[in-house]
């Protein structure tokens, strides 16, 4: 998502300095885990697509917009003008090289006719699809946004302004979103949310065969609910079903992400099955003991998850080039477990007591992709991730809220942590599973 943003935002950048149409040429060069892992994560693919100007909620699946340009030899930068552009000359991978800024760094270039640089400009994906340029990072993140009614940075900012307002952190997030756009459109993207999420779902559930890449995994979500369905109806379930439905919803997102189809990022892509997991758990059996309608016990969800997820974003990283997979089924977890907290009626102490516990099980938790592919250990670790995300919600309803980590601690830890871990666990493939139970 990040470097397909990058790519995208570059060429609308040539196209404001009215640069577009003087371009020959473009260059693309990829830098540490994004060229580690890029053919893995289908990077330079993503790359293709931003160019074209496509952004990711409205590009076609069912067109082949990389085979195209591969086939031709031509690219139609932002749909405007028309260049040649042969991938494996015009996108580098450039594993010998990370910028100090961020592992995620790429550098693109617009040449023109005479072969000089007319536009260049270096991005950083930190994680989530979000983009910064060279010049912004080290920003806060509220340095590059508009201010909203209740600021806050820590999870003791944010628990004491509910305090002191008197509302759930779901309320002052739709609050604050409300002030930056109509209410009708926050409802509205909910909504999308939700129903892109249960898409996926389905469609991975739905979808038999082998996953893209050497790898050639066969998709083990329709096997999973064929059993389960067999279960079913030979009366055969236990106690612990419910564990393997989590499991399956998980598995189903995570693979159709391993195969390219669309998920939402959250927060990244690699994480995508978590959420979606335990907000179909809380729609089949969490909201019967909710105090919400069906539609508000989801929307709290999700405006709970993304509380969670600024703290992270504001205090640490979400991005596993740069602490690990902690960063992203790890907080995926944490997301899920407060969003879960919040929908079924828990305390805003309960909801950040399950957001931690959440993160404390997943601390030191490496990225070693096998042949840099979002599968092998992703796509379990999506399922692990969601039933502990379930768990930790139940720990923390079952407490008064009282705890004694805070959130804000296990998110410094993590932050430590990752910062400490070898940079070869850190969305390289150079280390751990990816060299050591398979050699690509
Ligand atoms: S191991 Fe975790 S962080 Fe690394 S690619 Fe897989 S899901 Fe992402």
């Amino acid at each position: 998502m990040g470097p397909m943003r990058a790519a995208a935002q570059f060429v609308a950048e040539l196209a404001e300095r009215g640069l577009t149409g003087q371009t020959r040429e473009v260059r693309v060069e990829l830098y540490g885990s994004l060229a580690l892992t890029g053919e893995g994560h289908g990077t330079p693919g993503a790359v293709i697509y931003g160019l074209l100007g496509l952004e990711a909620e409205s590009l076609s699946l069912a067109i082949d917009y990389i085979s195209k340009v591969s086939s031709s030899g031509q690219l139609t930068l932002g749909g405007q003008h028309t260049i040649d552009f042969r991938p494996e000359r015009h996108i580098s991978l450039r594993k010998d090289i990370t910028l100090p800024e961020h592992p995620n760094g790429m550098q693109l270039q617009a040449l023109g006719e005479d072969g000089g640089v007319l536009y260049s400009e270096v991005y950083f994906s930190i994680g989530g699809g979000a983009v910064r340029r060279r010049s912004e990072m080290g920003l806060q993140p509220t340095a590059t946004r508009r201010p909203v009614p209740y600021e806050f940075r820590s999870c003791a900012e944010l628990m004491e302004l509910c305090r002191r307002e008197n509302i759930t952190i779901a309320g002052a997030v739709r609050r604050n979103e409300g002030s930056l756009r109509p209410m009708q459109m926050v409802t509205h993207r909910i909504r999308t949310l939700c129903n892109t999420m249960s898409a996926a779902i389905d469609r991975g559930i739905a979808t038999h065969g082998t996953l893209p890449g050497i790898l050639r995994l066969t998709r083990r979500a329709p096997i999973i609910y064929s059993r389960l369905e067999k279960l079913f109806h030979d009366n055969r379930t236990d106690a612990l079903t419910i564990i393997d439905w989590i499991n399956l919803w998980a598995f189903a997102v995570a693979e159709e992400n391993a195969a390219g189809g669309r998920v939402v990022t959250a927060p990244t892509m690699g994480s995508a099955g978590v959420l979606p997991a335990v907000l179909r758990y809380y729609e089949r059996y969490g909201h019967k003991e909710s105090p919400f309608s069906f539609e508000t016990g989801r929307e709290v969800f999700l405006l709970t998850a993304s509380a969670i997820c600024s703290l992270y974003r504001a205090n640490a990283s979400i991005s596993g080039a740069e602490v690990g997979c902690q960063g992203e089924v790890g907080v995926a977890c944490s997301m899920a477990a407060a969003g879960l907290a919040a929908a079924m009626g828990g305390t805003n102490e309960q909801i950040e007591n399950a957001a931690e516990i959440a993160m404390e099980h997943n601390l030191g938790l490496t990225c070693d992709p096998i042949c840099g592919l979002v599968q092998v250990p992703c796509i379990e670790r999506n399922a692990i991730g969601a039933v502990k995300a379930v768990n930790a919600t139940r720990l923390a309803l079952r407490g008064n809220g009282s705890h004694y980590v805070s959130l804000d601690s296990v998110i410094a830890t993590m932050y430590e942590t990752g910062r400490n871990l070898h940079p070869d666990y850190k969305e390289t493939a150079l280390a751990g599973l990816a060299t050591n139970a398979l050699t690509c």
